[in-house]
C-alpha cells in the first residue's frame, strides 16, 4: 500500500516537515495540470515559470531520496481535472492513505474538500508551514466583512514575532517611518540603481508543451525565463536584494520612471524592488527566511541602510502579506463577488496591449506583458487607480491582475484588486478608495512630460483624462466618501468650483467614459 502525497505547484517548501524523513512507502505527486493552467488566462511566463519550478522542485525531492512522481500536462491531459488524476494514481498506485496540503485558493481548497469527503481511504490534511500565521490562527484575527486594519494587525505581529523591537517599543521608537520614504526618482539618481539580478532558465520544452495543449496565454514569451525557479535561485535573489537594493527600497519605492531605459530597459522595471514575490508565493522560500536575511543586512550595514527601508520592507511580508491572507480567507467565497460601487463597465481592450495614449498607462501595461511584472505603485495607482476611477467591472479586473503577474495567486491577488485598488469591497481592506488624478502620477513618475495629454489641463481634448475621470468619480460618490476626514479637503476644493467648470468636467468624464476603447 502507498501513502500518496500532492504538492501543488505552490507548495514548492523544501523545508515542509514531510521532508524531514524518508520512506519508500510514501508517494509525492507533482503534476502540470490543465484546470490549474486554464482557470484564468495567465501570462505565457507565468505558467512556463510554475511548470519550471515544479519540475525542479520534483527533481530536488528525489534527489534527496524521496519518491517522486512528476506528471506533464502530456501525462494529465486525459483526466478531465484534479479529483479525476487523484482518483486514478489511487487506484495505480494501490493508495491507501492520502495527504495534502491545505490549498492557498478558496477554488482549490473546495475541491480538494470535496474530492476527500467521498474517499474511504484515510485523508489527512496538513498545513502549509510557510506564513507567520498558521491557517487555523487566521480566525482569531479576522472576522468576516470586519473593517481591519493594517496598521494594527501589523504591530500585533511585530510583538508577537518580535521583529525589530526592544522590549514592547518598536525600534528607533516608531512603528512605520513612511514619512521618509517614498520619494520620486530623479535622473541624477538613476546611474546608481542596479542592474536587476535576472536568471535564463531555458523554458523551451516547457512552453512547447504549453502549446501543444492549446492553453490560452497572454503576454510575451520569453524562453529564458528571467524568474528564479529553485530555492538556490531564490536565495540568490535575496541575497542580491538585500546587497544591492534594500538601502534604496522604501525611498524609491513608489517611484516610477520611463528615462531610465538609456542605462538598461531592465533597471527601470524593477528599480529597488525585490521581485522575490514568485519565489514567496510557490514557497520556494519563506517569509520568515526573507525578513531575517533582510534585518540581519540591516544590522550588519551598521548604519549604511537606515531604519525606513527595513521597515519599509518588513512591513511588505509581515504586514500586508500575513493581511491580506487573513482578509481573504475570513470572507471567501463572498468577498470574490463585492461590488459596492457598483461598477460594471468594460475593461478596455489595450489593457491587452498596451496601446493606450496615455504613457503612465502605456509604461505599466507594457512592462507588465512583457514581464508578468509591475510594482505595486503601478498596480495600485496607475492601472487600478484607472480602473477604479472609470468603474470597470471587478470581476474583469481580477482577471486582468489574476492572469498577468508572475506572483497572482488569487488569496494575494483579490484582496489587493477587489479590495484595496477598486475599493469593491466598501473598505475592508483599505480605509480609503485609492483614487487619485494625474496630479499624483506627475508627482511620482516622469510619465507626464512626455505623454500626448496635459496633465495640468482637466477639459479640453488634450486634458489628462485622469483629471475629469477622477472629479467625476468623487463626486458620483460623494455620500460614501465625504464622511472619511481624509476627503474633507477633496469635497471642499470641488465645491469651491464653479457650477460651470464642474459641468465642464462632468461632461468631458462623460465624454471619456463613453470613450475608454479609444483614450
Ligand atoms: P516588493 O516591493 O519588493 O515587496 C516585497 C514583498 O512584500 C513582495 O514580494 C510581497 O510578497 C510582499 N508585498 C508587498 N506588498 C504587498 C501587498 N500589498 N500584498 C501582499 N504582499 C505584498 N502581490 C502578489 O504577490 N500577488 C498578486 O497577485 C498581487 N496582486 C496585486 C494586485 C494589485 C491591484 C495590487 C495593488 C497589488 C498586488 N500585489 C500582489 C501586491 C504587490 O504589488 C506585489 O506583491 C509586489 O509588487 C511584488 O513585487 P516585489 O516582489 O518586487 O515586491
Ligand atoms: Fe498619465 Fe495624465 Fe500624466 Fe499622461 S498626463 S502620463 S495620462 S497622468
Amino acid at each position: 500500500a502507498t501513502r500518496l502525497r500532492l504538492v501543488l505547484g505552490d507548495q514548492l517548501n523544501a523545508s515542509h516537515s514531510w521532508f524531514r524523513e524518508k520512506h519508500q512507502g510514501t508517494l509525492y505527486v507533482i503534476a502540470e495540470l490543465h484546470q490549474e493552467a486554464s482557470y484564468t488566462k495567465h501570462h505565457a511566463q507565468k505558467i512556463s515559470a510554475f511548470f519550471a519550478a515544479m519540475s525542479q522542485f520534483a527533481d530536488a525531492l528525489e534527489q534527496a531520496g524521496h519518491r517522486v512522481l512528476h506528471l506533464t500536462l502530456d501525462e494529465t491531459a486525459q483526466y478531465q481535472d484534479l479529483p479525476a488524476l487523484l482518483a486514478a494514481l489511487f487506484q495505480r498506485h494501490n493508495v491507501d492513505h492520502f495527504e495534502y496540503q491545505l490549498a492557498d485558493e478558496y477554488r482549490l481548497r473546495h475541491q480538494l474538500e470535496n474530492f476527500t469527503q467521498g474517499l474511504t481511504i484515510k485523508v489527512t490534511p496538513y498545513e502549509t508551514e510557510h506564513f507567520y500565521l498558521k491557517d487555523a490562527e487566521l480566525a482569531h484575527y479576522f472576522q468576516q466583512g470586519k473593517k481591519h486594519r493594517l496598521e494594527h494587525f501589523y504591530r500585533k505581529m511585530r510583538l508577537r514575532f518580535n521583529v525589530m523591537m526592544e522590549g514592547d517599543e518598536p525600534l528607533g521608537g516608531q512603528w512605520n517611518f513612511d514619512q521618509q520614504n517614498r520619494q520620486k526618482i530623479k535622473p541624477k539618481d538613476f546611474v546608481a540603481v542596479p542592474e536587476p539580478l535576472l536568471f535564463s532558465h531555458d523554458v523551451t520544452l516547457i512552453w512547447e508543451r504549453i502549446q501543444r495543449h492549446n492553453i490560452n496565454t497572454i503576454g510575451e514569451m520569453n524562453t529564458a525565463l528571467l524568474w528564479p525557479v529553485n530555492r538556490k535561485q531564490s536565495l540568490l535573489l535575496l541575497d542580491y536584494f538585500c546587497r544591492f537594493c534594500l538601502v534604496r527600497f522604501g525611498q524609491f519605492q513608489d517611484a516610477m520612471t520611463a528615462k531610465l531605459d538609456a542605462l538598461g530597459e531592465s533597471k527601470q522595471w524593477a528599480l529597488y524592488h525585490s521581485r522575490l514575490s514568485f519565489a514567496l508565493n510557490t514557497k520556494m522560500i519563506s517569509p520568515q527566511c526573507v525578513v531575517d536575511t533582510a534585518i540581519a543586512q540591516y544590522v550588519s550595514s551598521e548604519g549604511e541602510i537606515s531604519l525606513a527601508q527595513i521597515e519599509g520592507f518588513v512591513r511588505q511580508i509581515i504586514g500586508w502579506r500575513e493581511f491580506v491572507r487573513g482578509v481573504y480567507w475570513s470572507n471567501m467565497p463572498e468577498y470574490g463577488q463585492l461590488n459596492v460601487l457598483n461598477a460594471d463597465n468594460l475593461l478596455p481592450d489595450w489593457f491587452w496591449n498596451a496601446k493606450t495614449n496615455m504613457n503612465c498607462l502605456h509604461y505599466a501595461i507594457k512592462q507588465s506583458l512583457q514581464y508578468a511584472y509591475a510594482h505595486h505603485i503601478q498596480r495600485l495607482m496607475v492601472t487600478g487607480n484607472f480602473c477604479l476611477i472609470t468603474a470597470i467591472d471587478p470581476k474583469q479586473v481580477d482577471d486582468w491582475y489574476l492572469g498577468i503577474y508572475i506572483d497572482a495567486i488569487e488569496w494575494v491577488e483579490m484582496p489587493n484588486t477587489r479590495g484595496m485598488s477598486q475599493f469593491a469591497d466598501g473598505g475592508i481592506v483599505g480605509s480609503k478608495a485609492y483614487a487619485a488624478s494625474g496630479n499624483y502620477i506627475n508627482k511620482m513618475s516622469d510619465y507626464c512630460s512626455d505623454c500626448k495629454y496635459s496633465v495640468s489641463k482637466t477639459i479640453g481634448d488634450n486634458a489628462c483624462p485622469l483629471n475629469a475621470l477622477y472629479w467625476n468619480f468623487m463626486a458620483k460618490h460623494q455620500q460614501l466618501f465625504s464622511n472619511n476626514p481624509r476627503n474633507k479637503m477633496v469635497f471642499a476644493n470641488w465645491q469651491k468650483k464653479p457650477i460651470d467648470d464642474q459641468q465642464a468636467i462632468l461632461k468631458r468624464a462623460e465624454y471619456l467614459l463613453n470613450n475608454l476603447h479609444n483614450i
